[in-house]
């Protein structure tokens, strides 16, 4: 038996979602979604399904759906930096003048620090997609893409074991990557 895939990166840490911070069961599958990336794998009996069961991410599946069969190609990105926020100063809270700001800093999140590869993007299948979510793809085991229905749609994904859906971007990023899908081999 191949070891359940770790869910945890798949999952928001937006402080503004903790609805999505856990993976969770939904109409017959388990979902972990940063609101970005969503994963869906058979059924974990120990998860539990979300509260007033939001978000729908089943229904998504029926409405974007479409059978991944071309492989990944492999892309190769800049090493990521991690740097201190610049609007935050790297506090997350208690960053604004007033007292006992508890505001939530957008330009990071609240993670205090920002990863340099938030101005890059990659083209992929037609699509422009943010680099540190499509990362995410490649150490999927089997990991196969199909292009999605048009530029403002996800785009499908299936891998050993489960599937999923990548929101594209409207634009690309200051740095962006064109990854060429792998052209089959003509006999
Ligand atoms: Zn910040
Ligand atoms: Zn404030």
């Amino acid at each position: 038996m191949t070891e359940a895939l770790d869910l945890t990166p798949y999952c928001s840490t937006d402080p503004l979602r903790p609805y999505l911070h856990a993976p969770f069961t939904q109409g017959g599958h388990t979902f972990a979604t940063n609101g970005y990336i969503l994963v869906r794998v058979t059924l974990r009996p120990d998860v539990l399904p979300p509260p007033e069961n939001k978000p729908r991410a089943d229904k998504l599946f029926a409405r974007d759906w479409r059978e991944p069969t071309m492989p990944l190609p492999a892309f190769t990105l800049p090493e990521e930096r991690l740097r201190e926020c610049e609007n935050c100063k790297g506090e997350k809270h208690n960053f604004h003048a007033c007292e006992c700001c508890e505001c939530t800093c957008e330009a990071c999140d609240d993670e205090g620090r920002v990863s340099s590869l938030n101005t890059v993007s990659v083209g992929l299948c037609g699509a422009f997609f943010a680099a540190k979510y499509a990362r995410m793809l490649q150490p999927l085991p089997g990991i196969r893409v199909a292009p999605s229905k048009d530029a403002m749609s996800p785009m499908p994904f299936a891998f050993d074991g489960g599937e999923g859906l990548l929101m594209p971007l409207r634009t690309t990023l200051a740095n962006h990557i064109d990854v060429p899908a792998i052209t089959p081999a003509t006999p």
